[in-house]
């Protein structure tokens, strides 16, 4: 009998440029990319206003399905409130649920963050682990928020971060043609086989401040993007 093999798997990125994405020239337009990066200067730090950890991870819990203005709008009178896990661990929901209103889906964040901060207190001594195996335990807690909070908190070596991958790293790395994924994972996988680990904390805010500027998400303006002279895409459409 004859098994046929399946046929190789297409990329799946709804942002990769028409002309694919060759690893080997990713490899080789990486450092030009990274050095043009570092010029356009920027902030490379996350816009979540907090003082510690536990701030940031909760910030960072409340910032999905909404903006970094919103949840900073809401979090000094939640942190004033309850400033440490074992006092968020302990709050009336309805009370944290008013508080956070206005970052939307108000119950279930609610919900995550003081379940977040009573497995900090049960099973970490009420200190935010530094390995992301033991943050992704945490309620409401994926591989993203982990992440986030380990880069801002703890740049390698200092802790066991990855490349945390939201929209507009996901937009702004297929566009680059540095991958043809759309998972997060795999996206963070083959960013993580370009960018060296020093990087690993401070590229994606990169790409974020590129992707909030001219690689916005409905109208590109490449030609005044620093990276146009190593970007397939801004190059197709120039
Ligand atoms: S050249 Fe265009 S597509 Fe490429 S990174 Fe810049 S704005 Fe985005």
């Amino acid at each position: 009998m004859v098994t046929r093999r399946p046929p190789a798997a297409r990329p799946t990125g709804r942002f990769v440029p028409s002309s694919g994405v060759d690893p080997k020239d990713a490899k080789r337009r990486y450092p030009k990319i990274q050095a043009a990066l570092d010029q356009a200067g920027g902030q490379p730090r996350t816009a979540l206003r907090h003082e510690n950890p536990f701030e940031l991870l909760i910030a960072t819990i409340l910032s999905a399905q909404c903006t970094d203005e919103a949840v900073n709008r809401v979090t000094p009178a939640l942190f004033s409130r309850f400033p440490t896990p074992a006092a968020l661990a302990a709050a009336d929901l309805p009370i944290v649920e008013n508080l956070v209103r206005s970052t939307g889906f108000f119950r279930q964040k609610a919900k995550a963050i003081v379940a977040a901060a009573g497995g900090i207190v049960e099973r970490f001594g009420g200190e935010v682990p530094r390995r992301i195996d033991d943050l992704v335990t945490l309620h409401g807690v994926a591989r993203k928020t982990a992440n986030v909070v380990l880069s801002n908190c703890w740049p390698r070596p200092a802790s066991d971060h990855g490349i945390f991958v939201d929209t507009h790293v996901r937009r702004v790395s297929q566009r680059l043609a540095l991958t043809a994924e759309e998972d997060p994972e795999k996206i963070e996988r083959d960013l993580q086989a370009l960018v060296p680990e020093t990087r690993w904390a401070d590229f994606p805010h990169q790409l974020i401040e590129l992707g909030r500027g001219p690689c916005n998400a409905k109208k590109p303006r490449h030609a005044p993007c620093p990276l146009l002279p190593w970007c397939p895409t801004g190059r197709q459409a120039t």
